[in-house]
């Protein structure tokens, strides 16, 4: 192969450190100066002119779907299929590890992973077991606690409590949380973690044999690595390997999830030798985003600092749009990714990044009201909705019935008469005898030790359980899957709800059998039962993805979800003063700041286009709120803006009379938009401000360029769109 290729398309300083010799090094850089493009190449390099086998290489991506594309580059630049190559997310790559050496992580081979849903239902739980009042100790704050203590590497026996009762008492559940997963087989996120660096930790032959195998440790978005992930990191490197990692301090955005990004300057004091490469030219965006995010940023404190420049056009300016609410500001955004699509890019080149999640519901509406095909990811993801858990807690149980909180999950699920009293006094029992739930309730079915209807209710589960378990242990994985579903009353529990949640519901558990049907095993999860892979892919890939994946579709996500990636227009919506940065980050200036940098790397992922659009009035847990447009955008100099104005001729400001959600119906029949011009026959030319009712009752409000605001029935209006 010609090794030419690896370094063409590269820039001298991406060149410098593609084909570094060999050595520890730091790559930081701003958004879209080719960090990843480096750290593919560098894969490809080193085994292709360093003569490294794959197998001698460990990635580490931030996405299963960034980790995927960076496998499918370095083929296509090595014109190879790569065997034996890990590469993925940390979870993912401490799963694997975790998987292969159970006994030496004292896990049971079958162990079932967790996600926070499942967690924080077992701490609720545990919380009640342990006769403490829900409102003195919040399971959501109990499942902080706990997971900022994994995250910093702490055991409930290491946590220091400082004599103070209630520092001890949430010590107290952490540790009847641990005994309880331990006891289960189950490992929630921040366990793979913790659990994969102490199985290396304390098994050195272990250790020594990882050491040796990774010449190659490199890491994608270094800038949002937690302490324990960076500490399993320095335990894999060796003086004979190297380490490159990859990241930009500005674009560090999970400090609230224990992300450090000390860690970059942690590893310049640790690794003193390590070389730093600089990026600084950008090939993503237009000047005049580059410029205008460049900008942004420049208001936080404490940067590493760095230049960025592109060679690149100044390019449109950036859209700036104020919706009149939500509604409105959905259609504009629709508008704009409309013609952008018709001038001949795909639905797939537009992006609509959101602060939360909860956004997505009125851009979904807007998207399918114009029949734009679109695709969400993250947000209530398939495998976190209510019928899907149930149907793999069956699964989980068949998989590993000493499941506690499958068990918990199901046991009652649909209703067979078991009550909350049955159900406690099996929770003590295995409490008492160190037990699982399930090996519990099987004793004390065995020793009779409940009443006669209770005992029957029990029994009755167990034998449906066990028969499942031997009737389906032949079949193909999807006609598990099936059965299972079918003869756990799933099925006909949802069918006999009726209404269009419930149809819903059984078009999903249709939909799972789809899944499992069109799962494929990973490399990486060929040692492992099929069951135990796809359990396994449910709870740490899947939802990253939605729906159909080849489909063209607009792309919704929340910033967050966007980091890494691109797109040729970038609409970012919501950017108002409590939404965006959120109201919880006013008091404090760190959190103001990373706020800023996540707005940075929002405004960073556009490459041709960005459009910025807030709204006045916004409906937020049933009440209208009025905002005034984010910091963030009155940060941008002027000189890269132009607003877009609808409704130049509106002189006075608008106050929206009625709910977000009446209007919205309203106008998706009215055939006209807020902020159109309009004329009437009588009262001259007008815009329209504001829509009410529905059909022959629906109204619409125009301000009038000679005679002010009115509102007309749309019936009798004759209003002609000018
Ligand atoms: P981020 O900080 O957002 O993760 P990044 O630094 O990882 O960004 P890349 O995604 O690697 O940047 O690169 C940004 C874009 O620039 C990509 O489309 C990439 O293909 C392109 N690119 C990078 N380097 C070059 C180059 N030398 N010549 C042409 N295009 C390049
Ligand atoms: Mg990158």
């Amino acid at each position: 192969m010609d090794v030419s290729l690896l370094l063409d398309e590269l820039n001298d300083k991406q060149r410098e450190a593609v084909a570094a010799p060999n050595q520890n090094m730091l790559i930081l850089a701003g958004a879209g100066s080719g960090k990843t493009r480096v750290l593919v190449h560098r894969v490809a390099w080193l085994i292709q002119v360093e003569n490294l086998s794959p197998f001698g290489v460990l990635a580490v991506t931030f996405t299963n779907k960034a980790a995927k594309e960076m496998r499918s580059r370095v083929e296509r630049l090595m014109s190879n299929t790569l065997h034996n190559m890990w590469i993925g997310t940390f979870h993912g790559l401490a799963h694997r590890l975790l998987r292969l050496h159970y006994e030496e992580a004292k896990l049971p081979q079958n162990f079932t992973i967790i996600d926070s849903d499942d967690q924080y239902r077992l701490i609720k739980r545990l919380i009640k077991a342990l006769n403490l009042d829900e409102k003195h100790w919040p399971p959501k704050q109990i499942q902080w606690y706990i997971n900022s203590n994994k995250d910093e590497g702490l055991r409930a026996a290491k946590v220091e409590t400082f004599n103070d009762p209630n520092q001890t008492k949430m010590r107290e559940i952490y540790q009847a949380y641990e005994d309880t997963c331990q006891r289960s087989g189950l490992v929630d996120f921040a366990e793979l973690l913790l659990r994969c660096f102490e199985t290396l930790r304390d098994n050195e032959a272990l250790r020594q044999h990882y050491q040796k195998r990774f010449r190659a440790i490199l890491v994608d978005e270094f800038q949002d690595t937690n302490n324990i992930q960076y500490a399993w990191l320095k335990l894999l490197s060796t003086k004979d390997n190297n380490m490159m990692i990859v990241g930009d301090d500005d674009q560090s955005i999970y400090g609230w999830r224990g992300a450090n990004v000390k860690n970059i300057s942690h590893f310049l004091s640790d690794f003193p030798n390590a070389q730093t490469v600089r990026l600084e030219q950008n090939y993503r965006s237009t000047s005049n985003i580059l410029k205008a995010a460049n900008a942004v940023i420049d208001n936080n404190s404490g940067r590493l600092g760095k230049e960025l420049w592109t060679e690149g056009e100044d390019g449109e300016k950036i859209a700036l749009y104020a919706g009149f609410n939500e509604i409105d500001e959905a259609r504009f955004i629709v508008s704009r990714i409309q013609s952008f699509y018709e001038k001949g890019a795909a639905l797939s080149e537009c992006a609509i990044l959101y602060r939360n999640n909860a956004q997505s519901r009125v851009l979904e509406e807007a998207l399918l009201h114009q029949k734009l095909a679109y695709r969400i990811y993250g947000g209530l993801r398939f495998f976190e909705r209510q019928e899907i858990k149930d149907a793999l807690s069956y699964l989980r149980l068949i998989s590993n019935p000493i499941d506690d909180a499958a068990f918990e999950r199901v046991v009652n699920t649909p209703s067979r008469g078991l009550g909350d009293k049955t159900l406690t006094t099996i929770r003590e029992y295995a409490r008492q005898n160190n037990l699982s739930m399930w090996q519990a309730g099987q004793n004390m079915i065995n020793e009779k030790r409940m009443k006669g209807r209770a005992l029957n209710a029990l029994a009755s589960f167990y034998d449906l359980i066990i028969a499942m378990t031997n009737d389906t242990k032949d079949m193909l994985l999807h006609e598990q899957a099936d059965a299972v579903i079918k003869t756990s009353g799933l099925y006909a529990m949802y069918q006999a709800e009726k209404g269009d949640k419930a149809q819903s519901r059984i078009e999903n558990l249709q939909e799972l059998v789809t899944a499992v049907k069109q799962f494929e095993i990973p490399e990486d999860a060929e040692e492992m039962p099929p069951l135990a892979a796809f359990l396994a892919h449910a709870s740490l890939e899947a939802g990253e993805a939605q729906a159909d994946v080849d489909q063209d579709a607009v792309q919704l996500m929340t910033i967050h979800t966007a980091k890494g990636l691109e797109f040729p227009l970038v609409v970012l919506a919501g950017v108002e003063e409590g939404m965006f940065p959120s109201n919880m980050s006013n008091e404090e200036p760190d959190k103001l700041e990373e706020e800023r940098r996540l707005a940075y790397v929002g405004m960073t992922r556009a490459m041709q286009e960005l459009v910025i659009t807030y709204a006045e009035t916004r409906r937020l847990y049933g009440q209208d709120k009025y905002h005034t447009i984010s910091r963030f955008v009155r940060e941008i100099p002027s000189d890269f803006i132009e607003e877009i104005r609808l409704r130049s001729q509106v002189s006075q400001p608008i106050h929206n009379r009625f709910s977000a959600q009446a209007s919205h119906e309203a106008l998706m029949d009215s055939g006209f938009n807020l902020g159109e011009r309009v004329v009437h026959t009588k009262f001259g030319e007008g815009t329209v401000l504001n829509f009410e009712g529905q059909g022959e009752h629906g109204r619409v409000q125009v301000h009038f360029d000679d005679i002010g605001s009115k509102w007309l029935m749309l019936a009798y209006a004759k209003l002609q769109k000018c």
